[in-house]
């Protein structure tokens, strides 16, 4: 196996790291006012399109360069080595973005494509409900339809970016008397159309990122349907295998978060032998990570999509930066909560509030595990409930 990038490939590295070394990135979130940081945010996704520098193994009709998933990954990574923050569209980027170009008509591309890279059209994903996470496939909320529209009723929940996006990815049931997998449709809503109502959730790190979407009779044509009606679970299978994938950007901000925690051992003195084994741990962590990372990426060069290894990515990251910052905050002492800037860890805290999350979106570690077991191990299928 060969883990070395070409020539080529680290040509364009420096392409991208000169275009960045050149250019102011956003600082990140401070405070609550996320109505600026998301603005700023927008610009900054706005001139990295502008560059041709997001979606680059994109389509260049849809302004990517139509260059491959290695090209995508040398990006992360040089974005996070720049301390550049996540872009804003994400979810336009990484999930609707590839499920919109293999599933959606030409007229639906030609509609939302073009948007998407520039974020001048900003997207939410509307899965999740309050009782449907990990059993996605047991929505509740309805699309009826009526001629050539459906009427959609119901509520979504922790929908990240809801209350900037201006279109909704959204699972809905069509058929109530299908078994549950085969009743689901995939629409396209308008954020902005009658009925949808929007309220932000607080999270513990005091932002409100994501939010509860209430559905009240919304109209939404037949034409933003993608695919087939009831052949949503399909599509959505799609995006999911598209929101674990490989994780550059997770592997250049940890190794940065390892730098951090060993200057941290070395000015708090914290010569503990207990302490220098959870540093050999991350820093084998971080070793075995970048080998995962590439194995995936293995299967999408191979596949053209990442296959149930990408649980495996997922499941290790989320679980690495944990017990990465939570070693941190320890090392740092209270003074990482008194004044951050004493020790030099502007963020740790809020970081690691904020990486709790990290093991429960995107799907939580233990239907990571279910989908390692199942479908890479071929372990037999955990039972279903009887009803
Ligand atoms: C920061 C953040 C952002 C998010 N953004 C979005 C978004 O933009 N759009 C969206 O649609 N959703 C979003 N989500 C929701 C996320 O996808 C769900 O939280 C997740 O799928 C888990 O569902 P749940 O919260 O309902 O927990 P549940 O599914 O109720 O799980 C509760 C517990 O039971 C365990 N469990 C459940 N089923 C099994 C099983 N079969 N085997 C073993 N254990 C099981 C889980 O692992 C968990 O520990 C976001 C979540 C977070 C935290």
């Amino acid at each position: 196996m060969d883990l070395a990038f070409s020539a080529e490939e680290e040509a364009f590295r420096r392409e991208v790291r000169a275009w960045l070394d050149a250019h102011r990135v956003p600082e990140p979130p401070s405070g609550t006012d996320l109505d600026s940081h998301v603005r700023a945010l927008r610009e900054w996704q706005a001139a990295l399109a502008g560059a041709k520098l997001v979606g680059v193994h994109w389509p260049e009709a849809y302004g990517g360069r139509g260059l491959t998933w290695i090209h995508n990954f040398i990006v992360q990574e040089e974005l996070a080595r720049a301390h550049a923050p996540e872009i804003i569209n994400r979810i336009g980027v990484n999930l609707v973005g590839p499920t919109l170009q293999e599933h959606g008509t030409a007229a639906q591309q030609h509609r939302w494509l073009p948007g998407i890279l520039p974020a001048t059209e900003l997207w939410c994903q509307l899965f999740s409900e309050p009782d449907a996470g990990s059993d996605l496939a047991s929505l509740k909320t309805t699309a009826r339809r009526e001629g050539d529209t459906y009427v959609v009723n119901g509520q979504k929940v922790w929908s990240s970016y809801a209350q900037y996006a201006r279109w909704g990815y959204l699972l809905a049931r069509t058929d109530s008397d299908a078994p549950t997998h085969k009743g689901i449709s995939a629409l396209v809503i308008d954020m902005h159309a009658p009925g949808v109502e929007v309220r932000p959730l607080r999270q513990m790190t005091g932002e409100e990122e994501f939010n509860e979407v209430f559905l009240s009779d919304v109209v939404v044509e037949g034409a933003s349907r993608l695919g087939a009606e009831n052949d949503g679970w399909r599509i959505a299978s799609t995006t999911l295998s598209h929101e674990r994938g490989t994780s550059p950007r997770q592997l250049v901000v940890h190794a940065m978060l390892l730098d951090t925690l060993l200057d941290l051992a070395r000015t708090t003195a914290r010569d503990d032998p207990l302490i220098r084994q959870e540093l050999a741990r991350a820093y084998s962590d971080i070793q075995v990570f970048r080998l995962h990372n590439f194995r995936t990426l293995t299967d999408v060069l191979r596949d053209g999509q990442p296959g149930p290894q990408s649980s495996v990515v997922k499941l290790f990251w989320s679980e690495m930066s944990q017990r990465m910052h939570d070693l941190g905050v320890r090392l740092a002492g209270p003074a990482a909560y008194a004044d951050p800037d004493t020790v030099g860890v502007e963020g740790l805290v809020r970081n690691m509030l904020y990486y709790r999350a990290a093991t429960i979106f995107a799907g939580t570690s233990e239907v990571q595990r279910n989908v390692i077991g199942e479908r890479s191990l071929g372990l037999p299928r955990e039972p279903r409930p009887l009803s």
